[in-house]
């Protein structure tokens, strides 16, 4: 499937998976959103959604509002913050399906199924790009209706809440997931939900609550896609900060462009609350970002006040698990 043939006028005319048909535009912010907010039709003043987005406070790495869950360097400030996470998080070292993990391709069991159904993406452009620096990554919100299909979700549909990126310091490392040790520059992540579940919020300590792309990023040459994101980030140096960026961007067009070849495996978040919710989708082919879209990310400020860098929790053991590959 080509990339044009995702884009969103597929929603309205391909309704045999049950998607929406001429629904209209919802902005929808954060995963704790009611259905009477997820059913009211969108704010058309952009002040009313500034303000619904401020009004909410969950966001995907920090979905619950736990006293545990306050940013602090013991929960969040990496390198180190992984290794405390178990004094809060006991299931970092008991869970069964912890995230990131090394995936081994020799090792990848080759399943026919996940090629019957194959992967349908279906996002939709973001008029502006609503970024926020929260505190230990960057993340964009997605407001537009887009959902992922198909491959091990079957005829599950997900629905796209944010994207968020992990980074290093140099080139040498930054990924979470690695492949036979390999670690990349960066990771993109894309976060969708179940929408058996109604919301994120309801979705996301499922054990098929959500599910998320992987994408790995090397240095090389400009993404000119992710120019909207790394050219505009002079308002979200700071933690906590957010701002709008007055540029479209389809979702669709961070992905690798053969999204046929994936591995995928049962994980968890990879942050604070670590719930072992997760359909991991990790594609087999990397995108490129130039050594600058990657300085820039570098150059944002973390809670602790430091350059943020390095915001990768490091792979877990498989503790059995089979990863399974769309491929041969
Ligand atoms: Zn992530």
């Amino acid at each position: 499937m080509g990339k044009r043939a995702t884009k969103a006028h597929y929603i309205i005319k391909k309704d045999q998976h049950g998607f929406p048909v001429n629904t209209p535009k919802y902005k929808t912010h954060f995963w704790g959103i009611s259905a009477d907010q997820r059913a009211a039709p969108a704010p058309t003043h952009p002040n009313a959604r500034k303000s619904a987005r401020t009004g909410l406070e969950q966001s995907c790495n920090r979905p619950f509002t736990s006293p545990h869950l306050k940013e602090s360097k013991l929960l969040y400030g990496y390198p180190r913050g992984p290794y405390t996470w178990h004094k809060h998080f006991p299931i970092a070292r008991k869970g069964l399906r912890q995230s990131p993990i090394n995936i081994v391709p020799r090792k990848a069991e080759y399943d026919d199924a996940l090629t019957g159904i194959p992967l349908w993406v279906f996002y939709r452009e973001e008029d502006d790009v609503m970024l926020e620096n929260n505190g230990h990554s960057l993340e964009c919100q997605i407001t537009q209706l887009g959902y992922l299909t198909g491959g091990p979700l079957g005829n599950k549909l997900f629905r796209l809440a944010q994207f968020h990126l992990h980074w290093g310091a140099d080139d040498t490392r930054g990924s979470e997931h690695t492949i036979d040790w390999k670690q990349f520059a960066a990771e993109l992540h894309l976060v969708h939900w179940n929408t058996k579940y109604g919301s994120f919020a309801e979705a996301v300590h499922k054990s098929d609550g959500l599910a998320v792309l992987g994408v790995m990023i090397k240095s090389g040459v400009e993404n000119p896609v992710f120019s909207v994101v790394s050219d505009n980030l002079g308002g979200l140096i700071q933690p906590h900060s957010e701002d709008t960026i007055p540029f479209s961007l389809d979702p669709t067009d961070l992905l690798p462009g053969d999204i046929r070849a994936y591995w995928t495996y049962e994980g968890s978040l990879t942050t604070p609350p670590l719930f072992e919710s997760v359909q991991w989708i990790v594609f087999k082919e990397p995108v490129e970002f130039s050594p600058s879209q990657l300085d820039a990310l570098r150059r944002l400020i973390d809670s602790d006040g430091n350059q943020m860098q390095d915001n990768f929790r490091p792979p877990q053991p498989l503790k059995g698990r089979q990863v399974r590959a769309s491929f041969q």
